[in-house]
Order: structure tokens, then C-alpha cells, then sequence
């Protein structure tokens, strides 16, 4: 079985890239300098040298005693929440904003639902001094008030989508019709979804975290496989990056979603049950939908989790038999959370705090995991508060 993207951007059956007719110059523009870039010594030595000087890369690879003897395995911590940013995002924000310089563009626009797209987005612009403007509903705007306070600090514009819901899937309409009618600005996208080559190129700026993983285990253990890579899946950009080096070797992929309230409760964002393929942002994939083909409205506590589908990658990887989904409700997912920074002294993202909660679930005899850590919790602090 084959799980990198074909030449069309195919994943299996999901992937590929449905767009109006006035998006193919700009998809095709992309598409041909990526596949450029991604041979261009030069540039990978420029991606390389900024995610080691500016984002703090390596990241380590934390072996974590507590949680190893509570669940009888040797489990380890990727620490992406000790990024600059607290978060994997920046890995991809920072090789877009190169490649859109390669590409010779001033301005870089992106969307963003919980406002952590789009906070990374404005740091590698203030970095570069590219023009930056980020669409995002004018009710994750009121919700996320912080990150808006960080993006206007940073210097990027942040455009209220105002139609629909007011949520991210209208500042997702909108940053489109936005690239439509200005072709010379570069539109990051901040997962592994919309129209290929974007998941496939999301991916591949994610994989310096499993090609880490890899030299970093070797080095503790003497193996570079574990037996088992646990990640949480919003879109999966952080998961893409974690599976990338392991997707053909013999090592168990584990995907965590949120269940939300439960998988049935009519509050969740549990995909890979509730999802049938469908088109979304682009790509054919699975998707919350209707019988109508109207998206459904997803709900999880964690605002990185709550989408309506999930990459073409990952809809591949779970038909597939290669990855194995947990659904992680809310409380699980705080259980967790609480778990890790009682025993650990870390305090995890919300979403991270789905991927923890798998140990729960599974009976462990001394199996070597990875658990990918994809953020730092500070953003979800009130949330927490209101638990405890
Ligand atoms: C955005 C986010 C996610 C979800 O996005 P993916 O593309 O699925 O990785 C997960 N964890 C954190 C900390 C995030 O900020």
C-alpha cells in the first residue's frame, strides 16, 4: 500500500484539489515551485537554519517516568509546545513563508478558526516583513480575543468574516475569494487539507518532527521505531508530521479525535465515525455532513480539534487499516490534561491532552511509545480553571 500523495495529489481515493476554474493558475503556480523548492538545496539549508535558530529546533524527546510506570510502557514526550509560538504550527508557516518569497510575493494571507493559524502565520510575517492579512468569523473573533490582541500586535490585519456562522469556515469562503481576485498574494494554509499540493506540502514541512523522533529514539534506545506514534487530528497536520518517517516502517499509527460530549451526543468532531467522504476546502475526504452534503457543525472543547473533516492523508490511513482512530471525549481529554501536569510538570495543550488520553485505553506490557506533545496549554488556561 502506497500513503504518499500520487503525482494528482491522491491519497488512495481522497485528495486532489477542487477548486473554481479561476484558482488553477495560482494552484499550478504553487504546485510547480514547491516541487522546485523541495530540491532546492538552498532552500531546505534556509527552512533548516530557521527552525533551529528561530523556532528552537531540535525539539527534545523527553522520556516521561511518571506516565511510563502508571501505564507499564516506556512512553515518550515530543516536546513540539516548547516551540517558539508553544505549538507544531510554526514549522509550517515558516517553509510557506519561504517558499512565498521564493515566489516573489509581498502579501500572505491565511484564515483561522481558534486564532493559532493565524498567530503563526503573523510571527513569520513580522519575521520577514511580508504584508499580512488574516480572515477569521467574527464570532472566533469575540471568542479568541487574545489571539486577535497577538496577530494586530504582530502587525497583520485581521478581516472579520461576517457571513454564515461567523466561524471558520466563512473566513475560509472568504480568504478563497480573497486569493481569486489577487493572485499575487501567497495564501498559507495552516493544515494538512484544501487542495493538493497544500496536504502534501503541509505534510512534508511537518516530517522534521518524525525525522527528529527517529535519530532522537535511536540515540535513548538504540531503535529508531517505537512501537507505537500517538497523535491528536484536528486537520492532522501534527499527526502527518509524526506517521511521515514511520508510514513504511512496522510501527503502530494511532490517531486521536475528539469525541467531544460523545461520539452520539450531537456535540463532536469525531470524523472517522460520524464522516463520509465528501469535498471539503478543496480535497475529497471525510467529512461531518448531511445527507444534503450541508458540513455539520462540529463541536469539541478544544478549538484545534474542532473541525468538520480531516486531511486526505489521514481518511486514507484510517480505511486503510494503517492508522487506528480513539475517540477522546471532553472529560478524558481534561482528565489527561491534569494527569500530565500533576505527574510531569508539563501543562499540555487541550488538544495535545486528547493524544494522552489513549493511554487510557489501551493495556500496555512494556511497549515503547511516542506521544506527540503538539502544544503548550497557556491557551487553555481558563478552561482548565473552570474544571478544577
Ligand atoms: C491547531 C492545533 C492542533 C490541530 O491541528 P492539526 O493540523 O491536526 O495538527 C493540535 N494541537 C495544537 C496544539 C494546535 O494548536
Amino acid at each position: 500500500m502506497k500513503y504518499q500523495a500520487d503525482k494528482n495529489g491522491y491519497f488512495g481515493v481522497y485528495g486532489g484539489a477542487f477548486i473554481p476554474e479561476l484558482l488553477y493558475p495560482n494552484v499550478e503556480e504553487l504546485k510547480a515551485h514547491f516541487t522546485e523548492a523541495k530540491e532546492d538545496e538552498k532552500f531546505l539549508s534556509a527552512f533548516r537554519h530557521l527552525l533551529r535558530d528561530y523556532v528552537g529546533r531540535p525539539t527534545p524527546l523527553y522520556f516521561a517516568p511518571s506516565l511510563s510506570l502508571r501505564y507499564g510502557a516506556n512512553v515518550y514526550l515530543k516536546r513540539e509546545d516548547l516551540n517558539h509560538t508553544g505549538a507544531h504550527k510554526i514549522n509550517n508557516t515558516i517553509g510557506q513563508v519561504l517558499l512565498a518569497q521564493r515566489m516573489g510575493k509581498s502579501e500572505i494571507i491565511a484564515e483561522t478558526g481558534a486564532g493559532q493559524h493565524g498567530v503563526a502565520t503573523a510571527t513569520v510575517c513580522a519575521m520577514t516583513g511580508l504584508r499580512c492579512k488574516v480572515f477569521m468569523g467574527e464570532k472566533d473573533m469575540a471568542r479568541q480575543a487574545p489571539n486577535v490582541a497577538r496577530m494586530k500586535m504582530l502587525g497583520a490585519e485581521v478581516l472579520p468574516a461576517i457571513t454564515g456562522s461567523k466561524t471558520l469556515k466563512d473566513a475560509t469562503n472568504e480568504a478563497i475569494r480573497y486569493w481569486i481576485n489577487n493572485p499575487d498574494s501567497y495564501y498559507i494554509i495552516g493544515s494538512v487539507v484544501g487542495p493538493h499540493p497544500y496536504p502534501e506540502m503541509v505534510a512534508y514541512f511537518q516530517s522534521v518532527i518524525s525525522e527528529e523522533m527517529k535519530k532522537q529514539l535511536l540515540e535513548k534506545t538504540g531503535f529508531e521505531n517505537p512501537d507505537m506514534v500517538i497523535a491528536c487530528v484536528g486537520g492532522g497536520s501534527n499527526a502527518a508530521g509524526a506517521f511521515y518517517h514511520y508510514l513504511d516502517e512496522p510501527v503502530e499509527l494511532i490517531i486521536a479525535e475528539a469525541a467531544g460530549k460523545g461520539v452520539n451526543s450531537g456535540k463532536s468532531a469525531a470524523t472517522s465515525v460520524l464522516g463520509s467522504p465528501g469535498v471539503l476546502h478543496g480535497s475529497k475526504t471525510l467529512l461531518m455532513q448531511t445527507k444534503d452534503g450541508q458540513v455539520i457543525e462540529p463541536y469539541s472543547i478544544s478549538a484545534g480539534l474542532d473541525y468538520p473533516g480531516i486531511g486526505p492523508q489521514h481518511a486514507h490511513l484510517i480505511e486503510s487499516n494503517r492508522a487506528k482512530v480513539f475517540a477522546i471525549t471532553d472529560d478524558e481529554a481534561l482528565d489527561a490534561a491534569l494527569i500530565l501536569s500533576k505527574t510531569e510538570g508539563i501543562i499540555p495543550a487541550l488538544e495535545s491532552a486528547h493524544a494522552l488520553a489513549v493511554l487510557e485505553k489501551i493495556k500496555f506490557s512494556g511497549q515503547t511509545v511516542v506521544i506527540n506533545l503538539s502544544g503548550r496549554g497557556d491557551k487553555d488556561l481558563e478552561t482548565y480553571m473552570n474544571y478544577l
